[in-house]
């Protein structure tokens, strides 16, 4: 029996495990001190009342023979649930069919599957800093990963390099592009210019992008696409995430979907024309009998007019907290990203400090919690991320106490 052995190259301290050992000590050491948590990308809003009624509905429906379900025929999601995604993609200007959808247990596990229908030999390009996930599942394949740097010089949006980008001493293209917005951890959002450039690009080079928009409700301003499908010639090279994680509190719940578009296309080594969404279909007949009755069901309510309605007042209650701390940042003249069409702040350490020093500081003398940039990639050894996701009150104490402690 031999292991994997790639399981061996990666990270091994994970990021939120060095957290929390941390704060078991502190807290150990000062058990009179109220922690506030801005770290852990988790929601606190319970579920809206619409998604628990249709869930219950749903499981009293399995307890009558008649209207008993067991396996779902495709494992690719209801109908009723695809066609409800893709009326919600048309809702803001993105024309998704409904057999392009996928319904899932939520965005992570799809990350981390789409690897198996790639070649280990395709050269994958990640911007830096990045949601793990990304960089795990393709290291965990030994695949070859090349990074494009967002910082401040880029507004944390990194572009495409015209000349590649430099592996194993030679300048090479990739076949698989990763890109996140609005992003985790920077919550800086890519315009429709600039994802146009990735989509030519992509174009370009015979490559695939896979586009992250696990946080496309939280952008408000109509101008940025919350999904790439509202760019012309996205269908030809991209595949979509989403998740209903964070636009409804699904975290514990689990329900996304995947968007793999039917003109997806390349030419496999026999010289035969391959639709990426028949592999996917392959390997989900394989691997996957889709997700639960009851939490389709639930989902479907989200996207309900009155759903939408009942899901929105806790997206304002997250952006409201991302005000307050975008709003503390600029009083204290910290440079930041993200908070304004994002759950999350990604803003500079202050007094030069490197990320894990400033969250040292932070614990130490104001008992708040937040990510060090670090954990995400080297662009992020500066930087530190804030999450919008916790309770309003807490949210505005954190922010008074790093008030005092930055002035
Ligand atoms: N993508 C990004 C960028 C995320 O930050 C997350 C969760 O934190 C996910 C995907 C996964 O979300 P889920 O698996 O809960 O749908």
């Amino acid at each position: 029996m031999k292991i994997n052995e790639n399981y061996l190259k990666l990270e091994k301290n994970y990021l939120f495990i060095r957290i929390a050992e941390k704060i078991k000590a502190f807290q150990a050491e000062h058990p009179e001190k109220k922690i506030i948590r801005m770290g852990i990308g988790d929601v606190t809003q319970p579920l809206a009342p619409i998604v628990v009624e249709a869930m219950k509905k749903a499981a009293d429906e399995l307890a009558v023979k008649e209207t008993f379900r067991g396996y779902e025929d495709s494992g690719a999601g209801y109908d009723f649930l695809r066609q409800a995604v893709s009326d919600y993609y048309h809702g803001f200007g993105a024309e998704v069919p409904a057999e392009d959808i996928r319904i899932n247990d939520g965005a992570k596990s799809d990350c981390g599957n789409l690897v198996d229908i790639f070649d280990d030999s395709n050269i994958i390009l990640i911007t830096d800093p990045a949601y793990p996930v990304y960089v795990d599942s393709n290291l965990m394949n030994g695949r070859k990963i090349v990074y494009a740097d967002s910082s401040e010089n880029n507004g944390f949006c990194a572009m495409p390099s015209p000349d590649g980008y430099a592996l194993d001493g030679t300048q090479v293209f990739p076949d698989i592009i990763y890109l996140c917005s609005p992003n985790n951890p920077t919550g800086a959002v890519y315009t429709k210019a600039q994802l146009a450039e990735w989509i030519a690009y992509a174009k370009a080079h015979d490559a695939v992008i896979v586009f992250d928009a696990a946080y496309e409700a939280f952008i408000k301003d109509p101008e940025l696409p919350r999904s790439i499908y509202q760019l012309e010639g996205a269908k030809e090279v991209a595949v979509e995430f989403c998740s209903l994680s964070k636009t409804a509190g699904f975290t514990g719940v689990r329900c996304g979907y995947t968007v793999i578009p039917s003109q997806l296309k390349t030419i496999a080594g026999d010289g035969t024309e391959v639709s990426l969404a028949q592999l996917w279909n392959r390997r989900e007949g394989s691997k996957f009998n889709g997700v639960s009755y009851p939490v389709q069901r639930a989902a479907e309510a989200v996207f309900t007019p009155e759903g939408q309605k009942q899901v929105r007042e806790s997206i304002l209650y997250y952006q409201e907290n991302a005000r307050v701390i975008a709003e503390t940042l600029t009083e204290l003249n910290i440079p930041f990203t993200g908070g304004i069409n994002s759950p999350y702040i990604w803003f500079k350490c202050p007094f030069g400090l490197d990320s894990w020093s400033f969250f040292d500081k932070m614990l130490h003398e104001i008992a708040v919690v937040g990510t060090p940039g670090a954990g995400f990639g080297k662009n992020g050894v500066n930087w530190f991320r804030l999450t919008a996701f916790g309770d309003q009150a807490d949210t505005r104490e954190a922010m008074q106490r790093l008030q005092s402690m930055v002035k």
